[in-house]
Protein backbone atom coordinates (compact mmCIF):
# COMPACT_ATOMS: atom_id res chain seq x y z
CA UNK A 1 0.00 0.00 0.00
CA UNK A 2 1.59 3.54 -0.80
CA UNK A 3 2.46 5.09 2.11
CA UNK A 4 1.72 9.16 2.44
CA UNK A 5 3.97 11.20 5.16
CA UNK A 6 3.15 14.94 5.83
CA UNK A 7 6.14 16.82 6.66
CA UNK A 8 5.68 20.13 8.74
CA UNK A 9 8.29 22.72 8.05
CA UNK A 10 8.26 25.98 10.12
CA UNK A 11 6.40 24.84 13.57
CA UNK A 12 6.99 27.02 16.07
CA UNK A 13 6.02 25.53 19.74
CA UNK A 14 4.86 28.94 20.93
CA UNK A 15 2.85 30.05 18.39
CA UNK A 16 1.69 27.50 15.73
CA UNK A 17 0.50 24.17 17.99
CA UNK A 18 -3.08 24.69 17.39
CA UNK A 19 -2.48 24.93 13.39
CA UNK A 20 0.12 22.10 13.33
CA UNK A 21 -2.32 19.92 15.51
CA UNK A 22 -4.77 21.21 12.54
CA UNK A 23 -2.47 19.78 10.29
CA UNK A 24 -2.03 16.29 11.60
CA UNK A 25 -5.78 15.57 12.17
CA UNK A 26 -6.24 16.89 8.49
CA UNK A 27 -3.44 14.23 7.26
CA UNK A 28 -5.38 11.52 9.58
CA UNK A 29 -8.76 12.20 8.91
CA UNK A 30 -8.15 12.10 4.70
CA UNK A 31 -5.92 9.22 4.59
CA UNK A 32 -2.03 10.24 5.16
CA UNK A 33 -0.16 7.48 7.60
CA UNK A 34 2.12 9.88 9.81
CA UNK A 35 2.92 13.77 9.72
CA UNK A 36 7.08 14.40 10.85
CA UNK A 37 7.32 17.72 12.50
CA UNK A 38 10.70 20.11 11.90
CA UNK A 39 10.91 20.94 15.59
CA UNK A 40 10.38 19.40 18.55
CA UNK A 41 7.02 19.27 19.91
CA UNK A 42 5.88 16.38 22.65
CA UNK A 43 2.54 17.51 22.71
CA UNK A 44 1.53 17.60 19.80
CA UNK A 45 2.54 13.83 19.34
CA UNK A 46 0.70 13.15 22.50
CA UNK A 47 -2.71 15.26 21.64
CA UNK A 48 -2.33 13.50 17.91
CA UNK A 49 -1.65 10.20 19.51
CA UNK A 50 -5.25 10.07 22.07
CA UNK A 51 -6.90 11.17 19.46
CA UNK A 52 -5.71 8.21 16.75
CA UNK A 53 -5.82 5.52 19.75
CA UNK A 54 -9.16 7.16 20.67
CA UNK A 55 -11.13 7.61 16.57
CA UNK A 56 -9.21 4.68 15.24
CA UNK A 57 -6.39 3.68 12.61
CA UNK A 58 -3.05 3.96 13.22
CA UNK A 59 -1.32 7.08 12.53
CA UNK A 60 1.90 8.22 13.46
CA UNK A 61 3.71 11.76 14.53
CA UNK A 62 7.25 12.32 14.95
CA UNK A 63 8.79 15.63 15.55
CA UNK A 64 12.34 17.02 16.13
CA UNK A 65 13.57 15.62 12.85
CA UNK A 66 16.14 16.71 10.64
CA UNK A 67 14.17 17.49 7.04
CA UNK A 68 16.62 17.76 4.58
CA UNK A 69 17.89 14.16 5.77
CA UNK A 70 14.28 12.79 5.92
CA UNK A 71 13.39 14.20 2.22
CA UNK A 72 17.18 12.46 0.84
CA UNK A 73 16.25 9.41 2.28
CA UNK A 74 12.74 9.51 1.66
CA UNK A 75 13.77 9.95 -2.07
CA UNK A 76 16.48 7.30 -1.64
CA UNK A 77 14.09 4.70 -0.79
CA UNK A 78 12.36 5.98 -4.59
CA UNK A 79 9.69 8.10 -3.12
CA UNK A 80 8.16 11.41 -4.28
CA UNK A 81 8.16 15.18 -2.67
CA UNK A 82 5.39 16.87 -3.34
CA UNK A 83 5.66 21.06 -1.58
CA UNK A 84 2.84 22.64 -1.76
CA UNK A 85 2.74 26.04 -2.10
CA UNK A 86 0.57 28.63 -3.69
CA UNK A 87 3.51 29.58 -6.34
CA UNK A 88 3.06 26.20 -7.81
CA UNK A 89 1.79 24.08 -11.04
CA UNK A 90 -2.03 23.70 -10.06
CA UNK A 91 -3.15 20.87 -8.86
CA UNK A 92 -5.41 19.45 -11.95
CA UNK A 93 -2.49 20.20 -13.78
CA UNK A 94 -0.18 17.28 -11.64
CA UNK A 95 -2.76 15.32 -10.17
CA UNK A 96 -2.85 12.14 -12.22
CA UNK A 97 1.06 12.38 -12.51
CA UNK A 98 1.39 12.20 -8.37
CA UNK A 99 -1.41 9.50 -8.41
CA UNK A 100 0.89 7.39 -10.29
CA UNK A 101 3.64 7.67 -8.62
CA UNK A 102 4.13 5.31 -5.16
CA UNK A 103 5.08 6.75 -1.79
CA UNK A 104 4.89 10.12 -1.17
CA UNK A 105 5.59 12.96 0.80
CA UNK A 106 3.19 15.39 1.24
CA UNK A 107 5.31 19.26 2.23
CA UNK A 108 3.71 22.27 3.88
CA UNK A 109 4.82 24.89 5.43
CA UNK A 110 3.79 27.45 8.42
CA UNK A 111 5.31 30.96 7.39
CA UNK A 112 8.13 31.19 4.54
CA UNK A 113 9.70 27.84 4.09
CA UNK A 114 13.55 27.45 3.42
CA UNK A 115 14.20 28.11 -0.78
CA UNK A 116 16.05 24.29 -1.03
CA UNK A 117 12.44 22.89 -0.54
CA UNK A 118 11.77 23.72 -4.28
CA UNK A 119 14.09 22.57 -5.88
CA UNK A 120 14.35 19.06 -3.37
CA UNK A 121 10.15 18.77 -4.62
CA UNK A 122 9.66 16.40 -7.27
CA UNK A 123 6.38 18.64 -7.70
CA UNK A 124 5.73 22.37 -6.35
CA UNK A 125 2.30 22.26 -6.31
CA UNK A 126 -0.58 24.83 -5.82
CA UNK A 127 -4.23 24.45 -4.60
CA UNK A 128 -5.10 27.15 -7.12
CA UNK A 129 -2.29 30.11 -7.24
CA UNK A 130 -4.25 32.15 -4.28
CA UNK A 131 -2.52 32.50 -0.43
CA UNK A 132 -4.63 30.44 2.15
CA UNK A 133 -3.89 27.65 4.60
CA UNK A 134 -1.48 24.85 4.93
CA UNK A 135 -4.89 22.99 6.39
CA UNK A 136 -6.52 23.72 3.08
CA UNK A 137 -4.11 22.85 1.16
CA UNK A 138 -3.09 20.28 2.48
CA UNK A 139 -7.01 18.57 2.54
CA UNK A 140 -7.71 19.46 -0.71
CA UNK A 141 -4.99 17.64 -1.92
CA UNK A 142 -5.59 14.38 -0.20
CA UNK A 143 -9.15 14.60 -1.13
CA UNK A 144 -8.35 14.68 -4.99
CA UNK A 145 -4.98 12.34 -4.47
CA UNK A 146 -8.01 9.97 -3.00
CA UNK A 147 -10.76 10.73 -5.84
CA UNK A 148 -12.89 11.59 -2.60
CA UNK A 149 -12.65 7.99 -1.35
CA UNK A 150 -11.36 9.25 2.27
CA UNK A 151 -14.75 10.61 3.54
CA UNK A 152 -16.54 7.28 3.29
CA UNK A 153 -13.80 5.25 5.06
CA UNK A 154 -14.71 3.67 8.45
CA UNK A 155 -11.75 4.27 10.84
CA UNK A 156 -10.98 0.75 12.71
CA UNK A 157 -9.53 -0.24 16.29
CA UNK A 158 -10.81 2.80 17.77
CA UNK A 159 -12.97 3.65 20.88
CA UNK A 160 -15.49 5.81 19.48
CA UNK A 161 -17.21 6.01 16.28
CA UNK A 162 -19.68 8.51 15.34
CA UNK A 163 -23.42 7.90 14.00
CA UNK A 164 -24.39 10.22 11.50
CA UNK A 165 -27.33 11.50 12.12
CA UNK A 166 -29.27 14.49 11.15
CA UNK A 167 -30.32 16.20 14.56
CA UNK A 168 -28.25 16.10 17.60
CA UNK A 169 -24.52 13.86 18.17
CA UNK A 170 -24.12 10.40 18.41
CA UNK A 171 -21.00 8.68 19.08
CA UNK A 172 -21.51 4.91 20.34
CA UNK A 173 -18.25 2.73 22.06
CA UNK A 174 -16.90 0.39 20.08
CA UNK A 175 -16.29 -3.23 21.71
CA UNK A 176 -13.27 -5.10 20.98
CA UNK A 177 -13.70 -8.00 22.43
N1 LIG B 1 3.71 33.11 1.35
C1 LIG B 1 3.78 31.81 1.95
C2 LIG B 1 4.29 30.75 0.96
O1 LIG B 1 5.50 30.68 0.79
O2 LIG B 1 3.51 29.93 0.42
C3 LIG B 1 2.43 31.45 2.57
C4 LIG B 1 2.57 30.63 3.79
S1 LIG B 1 1.06 29.89 4.21
C5 LIG B 1 0.52 30.78 5.60
C6 LIG B 1 1.59 28.39 4.94
C7 LIG B 1 1.59 27.22 4.02
O3 LIG B 1 0.29 27.02 3.49
C8 LIG B 1 2.49 27.28 2.83
O4 LIG B 1 3.83 26.98 3.18
C9 LIG B 1 1.88 26.21 1.93
O5 LIG B 1 2.33 24.91 2.28
C10 LIG B 1 0.39 26.33 2.26
N2 LIG B 1 -0.36 27.09 1.25
C11 LIG B 1 -0.94 28.30 1.40
N3 LIG B 1 -1.56 28.67 0.27
C12 LIG B 1 -1.38 27.66 -0.62
C13 LIG B 1 -1.79 27.44 -1.97
N4 LIG B 1 -2.53 28.32 -2.64
N5 LIG B 1 -1.43 26.29 -2.55
C14 LIG B 1 -0.69 25.36 -1.90
N6 LIG B 1 -0.27 25.53 -0.63
C15 LIG B 1 -0.61 26.65 0.01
Amino acid sequence: MRQIVVLRLGHRPERDQRMTTHVGLTARAFGANGMLIAAQDMSIEKNIDDIARRWGEKFFVRSGIKWKDEVREWKGRGGKVCHLTMYGINLPDVIDDVRAAGDILVVVGAEKVPAEIYGMADWNIAIGNQPHSEVAALAIFLDRLHKGRELSRVFKGGELQVVPRERNKEVRRVSHE
